[in-house]
């Protein structure tokens, strides 16, 4: 689950993490009192779930309050276009109005559940305010990492060791480590799966500040912060997604055009390989998990139908405690309510899958059938291509 820059900066601040100061504003108006309220520079920060905001017009310095309330007016309504956008643009609906510093430098500080190594790893580069990932591409040696000993949690001598290696003057390694320890201590403790702070930067007056803050929370532990629910920003989250989760359906949106229905993680990924192997791209999966009713196949099935970049679906279904009638019986249900204009591929096998096939052919719909995976790979593929 992501959150806004704003609120990551407010759960910071409770850790002990030093952030401007700054306020929540939705019209100029709002933003001009802001800014008044601040006094002086203000920055004037289009609120959305992406980073890159500054390189497409999102993040604006305002020297007057009159400044920050034209800036915001500009801001808001505007279909902001980064790199983590796509190419539509997400709608700024808010702003965050910040005091502005004086910037001496600027460094990344980051931390992610590095998978690999079981551990949250640590990582800092000189090169902040910069996109990370094209550094770690083109510098990978201008990033340095450590990593968080679970049983004694980040030690000072690490943060020493980051603040050393980023060339820091001895009189900021302190106030890094004491920064880099409350960080790590609210990545901990709220359940965090991706925290960073580009830039942190060093001010002229010789302070340290996080003047970015990119949440992401572990949904795996969303059950222990009940009070995440109202950081959620469902005008943020793709609409499929959401229609999936009121469904207990787990949905993934990706960037090909194959709609696919499975019924477990493991055949959602053999699935997305075959279809990658035969040459074609899946645009999601939907996975309708073990024991699902044929409501909930509907449900599923409409949310991939309804998808405008899905040229053709493959269903792909090994039945166990699944029944392949069911799955019929909610593939046809949708097909009939919304309409099928794309090619559909299905294949069943396991539990009632005899009767599964026989309500999909009494249904009269154009379904093309495949008894095995790779032959239903490459049909769904094949029908793409018109073949
Ligand atoms: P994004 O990463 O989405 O572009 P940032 O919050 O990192 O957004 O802001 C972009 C740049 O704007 C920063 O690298 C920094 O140079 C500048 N900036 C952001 N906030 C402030 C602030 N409070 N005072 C001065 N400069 C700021
Ligand atoms: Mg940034």
């Amino acid at each position: 689950m992501k959150i806004h820059e704003y609120q990551g900066k407010q759960l910071l601040k409770k850790y002990g993490v030093p952030v401007p100061e700054g306020q929540l504003a939705v019209s100029g108006d709002e933003a001009m009192e802001a800014a008044k309220r601040l006094g002086g520079v203000t920055v004037v920060k289009a609120q959305i779930h992406a980073g890159g905001r500054g390189k497409g017009g999102g993040v604006k310095v305002a020297k007057t309050p009159e400044e920050a309330r034209t800036h915001a007016q500009q801001i808001i309504g505007m279909m902001l276009k980064t790199h983590q956008t796509g190419p539509e643009g997400q709608e700024v609906k808010k702003v965050w109005i910040e005091k502005g510093c004086n910037i001496e430098k600027e460094f990344y500080l980051g931390m992610v559940l590095d998978r690999a190594s079981s551990r949250v790893t640590v990582m800092a580069s000189t090169e902040g305010g910069m996109e990370i990932e094209e550094v770690a591409a083109k510098t990978p040696e201008k990033i340095l990492k450590v990593a968080i000993d679970p049983a004694v949690g980040f030690q000072a001598f690490q943060g020493r060791q980051l603040a050393f290696g980023l060339g820091l003057p001895a009189a900021l390694t302190n106030k890094f480590v004491k920064f880099a320890s409350a960080l790590s201590k609210a990545f901990m403790e709220a359940d965090c799966s991706l925290l960073e702070i580009n830039p942190l930067v060093v001010t002229k007056e010789g302070d340290l500040l996080a003047l970015d803050a990119k949440i992401n929370f572990d949904d795996n532990a969303l059950f222990r912060h009940p009070d995440y629910e109202d950081l959620r920003d469902l005008a943020e989250e793709n609409p499929n997604e959401i229609e999936a989760k009121k469904f207990d359906l787990s949905y993934i949106s990706l960037d090909g055009n194959i709609g696919c229905m499975v019924n477990g993680a493991g055949l959602a990924m053999a699935t997305m390989d075959i279809i990658k192997l035969f040459g074609g791209e899946p645009a999601n999966v939907l996975d309708v998990g073990g024991g699902a009713t044929a409501e909930k196949v509907t449900a599923a099935f409409k949310i991939i139908l309804s998808d405008p970049s899905v040229k053709a679906i493959l269903v792909n279904i090994f039945g166990v405690i699944m029944k392949c009638d069911v799955i019929a019986t909610g593939v046809v249900a949708a097909a009939k309510e919304i309409g099928l204009k794309v090619p559909l591929v299905v294949r069943l096998l396991g539990t009632n899958m005899d009767l599964g096939k026989k309500i999909l052919a009494d249904s009269g719909l154009p379904i093309i059938s495949a008894d095995r995976m790779d032959e239903a790979a490459e049909k769904v593929v094949k029908a793409i291509q018109g073949k």
